[in-house]
């Protein structure tokens, strides 16, 4: 009797040292939640793989693909497991050649994490390799470089059964990385950033900028859509919304034109950070790349670096637009962001925007209006939404009692 399960497989967690424990009960963790609905029964680890079981015994290549797009999973295999019986072993690696599809030449590699278990892997090789040329004729044995590869492994009483896998997005659990606020339009960078982040473990908070009153509101739901398609990877943990087009108003207003872009960055920056320190988080986050438009020059990424003192992340700075294009597809957050929708950026754009920016020129137009007030006062307009499947995120308690002062009674936070 054998069931199919999936065996999941992880190769950076694997090399860390004393803490390895930790990033993998992480993960196990993380799994739970993000298996959460689709008949999974069990995550449990076992010998150097996290076994994911189904209801029924019967895993399936969607549920192997749901795993794959988890933070910290490297490969997902869809396995067989049987008694440690030759014949059951040996029965299991035909339908797994079977099931394989186009290959030519093959090899078994048997693996044994149970000493319990008398039969050597060299003997268990050779028994296996047997059964699958009896059974498939035409298909040749080749130990360099063989088109497919059988594994037989033998762990705790089990025998595990598997060739194929499909590839996982690598990188570490949610959750071992701390926390960062995300700056988060509804572009194609920013949404890659943040995955980027997430996929090395950090909880994500985004922060986005409307136009709102000055601009509809499509930019709030486009950064909405974002956050679902990113929220099966366990990464999103509430998404925030500061409706900017008044105050960018008073800053056009008051700053000479070609300054504009830089000190809506700045404020953008210092309301992230008041955030940052509300939510515990210790960096913030952007989807720019050097040069990539004027206010991504290095002159003007430090004139607006300065308005803050935590770390800003920028996981795309070398990176050029047609390869965040493809991550954009892969992560499905390219179909929103193409579609265009007026955000705080499109308004009051200067005709001719600074690129070299002088910090002492910047600091003389910051002066020409009161940007502290400005920041407490977008805070006390922000909205936030929730998006159920970080299991590590807890919302601050902070914000919890302060809005519930703030907002009418009737309020509920935006849904589409
Ligand atoms: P994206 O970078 O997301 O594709 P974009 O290219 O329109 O959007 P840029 O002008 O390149 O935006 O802005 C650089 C970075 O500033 C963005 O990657 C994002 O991190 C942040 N940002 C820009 N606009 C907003 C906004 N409306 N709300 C929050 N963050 C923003
Ligand atoms: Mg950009």
């Amino acid at each position: 009797m054998s069931d199919r399960l999936c065996l999941v497989h992880y190769h950076e967690i694997g090399l860390k040292g004393k803490n390895r424990s930790t990033f993998e009960n992480q993960l196990v963790h993380n799994l739970n939640r993000a298996m959460r609905g689709t008949g999974v029964s069990r995550i449990a680890r076992i010998s150097g793989y996290i076994v994911v079981e189904v209801e029924g015994g019967n895993a399936t290549p969607e549920i192997a693909q749901i795993i794959a797009r988890v933070p910290g999973v490297a490969r997902v295999s869809l396995a067989y497991r049987c008694n440690l019986d030759e014949r059951e072993y040996c029965r299991a690696a035909i339908d797994v050649m079977r099931e394989a599809g186009d290959f030519y030449t093959f090899k078994v590699h048997a693996r044994r994490s149970s000493t319990a278990y008398p039969i050597h892997t060299l003997e268990m090789n050779r028994i296996v390799g047997t059964a699958l040329c009896e059974a498939f004729p035409e298909k040749k044995v080749e130990m360099h470089q063989p088109d497919l590869q059988v594994v037989v492994h033998a762990v705790q009483g089990s025998a595990y059964v598997y060739a194929r896998g499909i590839r996982g997005v690598g990188g570490l659990p949610v959750g071992t990385a701390g926390k960062v606020v995300t700056l988060l339009s509804s572009g194609f960078d920013s949404p890659v950033a943040t995955w980027m982040v997430g996929r090395r473990g950090a909880v994500c908070i985004p922060i986005h900028f409307s136009g709102r009153p000055m601009t509809a509101d499509t930019s709030e739901y486009l950064t909405q859509d974002i956050c679902c398609a990113l929220a099966p990877s366990g990464c999103i943990g509430r998404l925030y919304v500061v409706p900017f087009g008044d105050h960018q108003r008073e800053i056009a207003l008051a700053v000479p034109q070609e300054l504009r872009v830089i000190m809506y960055r700045r404020v953008m920056l210092s309301v992230a950070e008041r955030l940052a320190a509300i939510e515990g988080a210790k960096a913030i986050v952007t989807g720019e790349s050097l040069g990539q438009v004027a206010s991504q020059t290095l002159d003007n990424i430090a004139a607006v670096d300065e308005a803050v003192s935590l770390p800003i992340l920028r996981p795309l700075i070398g990176s050029d637009k047609t390869e965040i294009m493809a991550r954009a597809e892969q992560i499905g957050t390219a179909e929103i962001s193409s579609q265009a929708a007026p955000d705080c950026c499109t308004l009051f754009m200067p005709k001719r925007p600074e690129t070299h920016a002088r910090l002492s020129a910047v600091l003389e137009a910051e002066a020409l209006f009161d940007k502290d007030a400005m920041v407490d006062d977008l805070l006390q307009l922000m909205e936030y939404r929730d998006f159920d499947g970080c299991p590590s995120y807890h919302p601050p308690k902070v914000l919890r009692a302060h809005h519930a002062e703030l907002l009418p009674a009737d309020y509920r936070p935006k849904t589409r």
